[in-house]
């Protein structure tokens, strides 16, 4: 007798883009550059967030498919609006950034496990904006914190990666190690 096993394997490359902003913020906008969107599926925020870990290894709860990269863009283009004003030396308007703010929730908890006794700020995640709250919080964070002279584009015209400039460098480039094979200036 003769048994024949199918497998089926399905093989899903989740490219992500570099992550060398120096801001979460400022990466949450590289997620979309001269050549790619990095952010096509929900997959692909999942992906991005626990990279940039804000998201653990659980299992992130089961939202209506695309609502969870329609919210990441939505937050991204808030984003792209407040770093252009802050590039133009302008007031952003947080209108936007605080709409979706008020989407977070989260509380305290305390955890005990085999390093002790701490405190750890928790976020609900029941919808999508609850679950990319704290990637707001970045935002607001490069808003209220932030040195908007600092806040630079790539100076390469084939890169233009957003970066932050925390040295007194004066550089002009993104620093990536891919930046050079997009194009000279
Ligand atoms: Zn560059």
């Amino acid at each position: 007798m003769t048994v024949t096993i199918n497998v089926y394997l399905t093989l899903k490359f989740i490219m992500l883009p570099p992550d060398i902003a120096g801001h979460p913020a400022l990466d949450l906008l590289n997620t979309y550059d001269t050549t790619n969107d990095f952010l096509r599926t929900d997959e692909d925020v999942i992906a991005w967030l626990r990279r940039k870990k804000f998201l653990g290894d659980a299992p992130v709860p089961d939202y209506a498919e695309g609502t969870l990269v329609n919210a990441a863009i939505q937050l991204r283009e808030i984003t792209q609006a407040v770093v252009r004003s802050l590039l133009e030396r302008s007031v952003p308007d947080v209108l936007a950034l605080n709409r979706f703010l008020a989407c977070g929730t989260r509380h305290l908890q305390i955890i005990c496990d085999h390093s002790g006794l701490r405190a750890e700020d928790c976020y609900d995640a029941k919808t999508p904006e609850q679950l990319l709250a704290r990637v707001g919080q970045t935002v607001a964070d490069l808003v209220i914190h932030c040195e908007p002279s600092a806040i630079l584009q790539c100076a390469n015209e084939g890169c233009r990666l957003f970066f932050y400039n925390w040295s007194d460098s004066g550089r002009d480039r993104c620093g990536w190690s891919g930046c050079n094979s997009r194009g000279t200036v």
